[in-house]
């Protein structure tokens, strides 16, 4: 038996008070089989506090989880995998130590030696834990999380402190194991890293879901237009009354418009330089933007 839609997950009316405060206030959702699902927000949003309660990690104050279809329990547990951001490796034994000693806690177990390949660890097999690279650290706890071949993998942050070369990487090992057919739940600051791999999304901010979709059919919902961006410098000349949209952020000036050729004719006329003119399409980060009224990244 599954769930509506076929979904793998689904939370209903999930409310968690941490004393007086109300964290998560009553939210639902599905999250579908064999997707990657992105669960997004800024600081303080909940995402923490939802995905803890999933996992079982956190009790709930009411509402209720359901994992193909019944109350998660034991069962989800054994198809779940989760990669703990803070997981505490232990010294002086190899990466292939610690694959080999989670793995043989399991009943079901993945194959080994694709765990190591699909988390690129096969030049790390015999390295201490100790002498990993922050990057090369997340691909092993990615690795302890697949030693059980889950069907729902849970990544909470994956690339936080990673350099944009290891986050692309990464990103890569996470579509080869979607591609083996296991549903993601994913939460992320990034939403570069959303929109890269996310087929559903959840918005929350303080503690409810401000939008749900996936994200270019929500791109599309929202705006019919696209942006145009120069360096501030290069407007300086403009008069205020410029008669476009238009928001200051760092350094760059934003003209959001329905009619480019409009704009850019404009632009020209009022004798602006366009030689680092950018066009651009409205992004996850736009919409996460006008939704929260916060800034991701921080
Ligand atoms: P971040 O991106 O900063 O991790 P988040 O979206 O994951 O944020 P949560 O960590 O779930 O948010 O926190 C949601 C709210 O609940 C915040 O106001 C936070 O201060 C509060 N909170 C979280 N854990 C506890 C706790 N153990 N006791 C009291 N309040 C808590």
């Amino acid at each position: 038996m599954t769930g509506p839609h076929d979904a793998i997950l689904a939370v209903r009316n999930l409310v968690k008070d941490y004393g007086p405060v109300r964290a998560v206030r009553g939210i639902s959702f599905d999250v579908p089989r064999d997707c990657c699902f992105g669960l997004l927000g800024p600081n303080g949003a909940g995402k923490t506090t939802t995905v803890e309660i999933i996992e079982g990690v956190t009790p709930l104050t009411s509402g209720e989880v359901l994992y193909e279809g019944k109350a998660a329990g034991t069962r989800f547990r054994q198809d779940s995998g989760v990669q703990f951001q803070t997981a505490a490796l232990q010294d002086f034994i190899t990466v292939r130590e610690t694959l080999e000693m989670f793995h043989r806690l399991y009943r079901r177990r993945a194959n080994l030696e694709q765990v190591i390949s699909d988390c690129a660890l096969d030049k790390l097999q015999k390295r201490d834990n100790r002498k990993l690279s922050g990057g090369q650290r997340q691909r092993l706890l990615l690795g302890i999380a697949l030693v059980n071949d889950p069907k729902i993998l849970f990544l909470d942050e994956p690339t936080t402190g990673m350099d944009p070369q290891a986050r692309r990487n990464f990103w890569e090992l996470v579509e080869r194991i979607r591609a083996r057919r296991k549903t993601i739940v994913l939460t992320t600051h990034y939403m570069e890293e959303a929109q890269a791999l996310c087929d559903e999304i959840v918005i929350m901010n303080e503690g409810e879901i401000v939008t749900q979709g996936a994200p270019e059919q929500l791109l599309k919902a929202h705006y019919k237009e696209i942006i145009l961006e120069l360096p501030e410098s290069d407007l300086a000349e403009i008069p205020p009354e410029f008669p476009f949209l238009s928001y200051r952020r760092n350094g760059l000036v934003e003209i959001h418009t329905g009619d480019a050729n409009e704009a850019i004719t404009r632009l020209s006329r009022a004798g602006a330089p366009l030689g680092r003119l950018n066009i651009r399409p409205y992004r996850l980060e736009d919409l996460f933007l006008d939704l929260t009224g916060k800034e991701l990244r921080s």
